[in-house]
């Protein structure tokens, strides 16, 4: 049992006055599991959702260890965006002031760079910034890393799915190996475990659940009746659960499409994946179902292999698998974090046999039941728009630069940009419906990194 007190720690006196008097009793949950670990130098991998007091569980650990008369970078803070890079420098800031003349600096684009530099000729101990503007500066060798002893990357997913996986190496790169790295993130992907294994030691992880129970998944069998199409038969289950990301599972590619067709014809925004498409289509597809501007996708086995989205609300088997493994492959991908996960299964009369194989691998039983009746349409649409961008990594351009212009020269509020995604030749970004407009005007007018890029939204489907 750890100890919620922040007395239990060695902080010093001034800093634990100062937290009485911003109000913090006692430590959060991931403050109690961290700060230990933090204290202690270790490595660290924290997960935790927004609101949970990650800020002042890196910021206090990162004050604990600074020597202010040492007048140098030793502190650097990673974050995916501006506002929050603002919001992380205020907390470490009401954190520090027991502590007298310590330097916190923001360096984050959409402010010239001029006045950045000058500040860092007068020196900072703790440097808070986003990935682009970093690197800027480390390019224009106006920061100096070297003394860097704690690394934090906040909101690590984030930061990767805006597209900043590159530069965010490039910047760790350039600190000390034997530095301490934090790394905190609410959910944790393939690439974060990539650059954890890569620049971190032993991290300690710390898992902050705020459900206790186990996910459940509830499995639906309904069957088809001859009458009922396929398709018409997903309508159904999709305006009866009313998903915000469904995935509908073909046994074939030619079903796959013929699904998606008919989706469409009905006026449901969704799209198919399957291994007639050429790659570019499929990496579209694929970056448009993780983007959020589609919110239904008909895939086959294969295909959905490259699709990197755990939090499905809804999974539709439109047929059953023939493999039992396969199924419950399929169905486990469903359910958001601590929330019960839906999966359906249509089968036909014919089909029935494969539920059997089902219940003998499972050694249990399937209950089926009848397909439920029309009840309403599903019409949700999606909130974000998908824009593509006829540049990418062979026109050098990076993340940054999209989100720049789109933030600092459209003006468009950082929380409106989801995904960024670079590829050889093409850049997708999404957009949330209200700022896609100005978006796009800012493609069409302006310049990015002194070029054109032409662009344009894509359709629902
Ligand atoms: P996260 O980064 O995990 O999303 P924040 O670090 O932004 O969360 O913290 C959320 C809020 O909780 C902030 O307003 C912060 O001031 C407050 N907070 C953090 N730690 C404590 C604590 N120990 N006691 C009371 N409030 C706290
Ligand atoms: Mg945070």
């Amino acid at each position: 049992m750890t100890s919620r007190s922040f007395s239990s720690l060695p902080l010093d006196p001034a800093m634990q006055t100062n937290l009485d008097s911003l109000g913090y009793q006692q430590m959060t949950p991931v403050q109690a599991e961290s700060l230990p670990v933090i204290l202690a130098g270790q490595d660290l991998i924290a997960k935790a959702k927004t609101g949970s007091g990650k800020t002042a569980a890196f910021a206090i650990g990162l004050l604990a260890r600074l020597q202010v008369e040492r007048f140098r970078v030793q502190k650097l803070v990673l974050c995916p965006t501006r506002e929050l890079a603002d919001q992380v420098a205020r907390e470490i800031r009401r954190l520090a002031r027991a502590t007298h003349n310590i330097k916190v600096l923001t360096l984050c684009g959409g402010v010239s760079i001029g006045p950045q530099i000058g500040s860092l000729e007068h020196g900072a101990h703790i440097i808070v910034g986003t990935p682009g503007r970093l690197l800027d500066h480390l390019r224009k060798q106006t920061l100096n890393l070297e003394h860097v002893d704690q690394l934090v990357l906040d909101e690590a997913d984030r930061m990767l799915d805006m597209g900043f996986a590159d530069d965010v190496e490039t910047i760790l790169a350039a600190c000390p190996a034997n530095r301490q790295m934090l790394l905190f993130s609410a959910t944790y992907p393939d690439g974060i475990q990539k650059i954890s294994a890569r620049y971190q030691q032993s991290p300690v992880t710390v898992t902050v659940e705020e459900q206790h129970h186990p996910q459940q998944l509830v499995q639906h069998f309904y069957e088809l009746p001859d009458a009922i199409s396929r398709s018409e038969a997903v309508l159904r289950v999709l305006g009866q659960f009313n998903p915000a990301l469904t995935l509908v599972f073909s046994n074939t590619r030619q079903q796959c499409q013929a699904i998606a067709d008919d989706l469409n014809d009905q006026g449901v925004s969704a799209l198919a994946l399957h291994g007639d498409l050429e790659q570019k289509d499929r990496d579209r597809v694929l970056v448009r179902f993780a983007n959020r501007s589609c919110l239904v996708l008909i895939a086959t086995d294969v295909a959905a292999r490259g699709l990197d989205v755990k939090e499905l609300d809804l999974v539709i088997n439109s047929e059953p698998s023939h493999d039992p493994e396969v199924h419950v492959h399929r169905v486990g991908r469903t359910g958001r974090a601590g929330e019960a996960g839906i999966a359906v299964t249509l089968f036909s009369a014919k089909e029935a046999g494969r539920l059997n194989r089902l219940e003998d691998y499972l050694k249990a039983p399937v209950n089926t039941e009848s397909l439920p009746a029309f009840t309403k349409a599903y019409n949700r649409e999606a909130d974000m728009v998908c824009i593509n961008i006829d540049g990418g990594k062979k026109d050098k351009l990076r993340a940054g630069d999209i989100l720049g212009a789109l933030t600092r020269d459209a003006g468009i509020p950082g929380s409106d940009i989801g995904k960024i995604d670079i590829f050889d030749n093409a850049a997708y970004v999404a957009v949330a419906h209200a700022s896609a407009r100005t978006a796009l005007q800012q493609f069409d007018k302006g310049k990015i990194k002194g070029r054109k890029f032409r662009a344009r939204k894509l359709a629902r489907f």
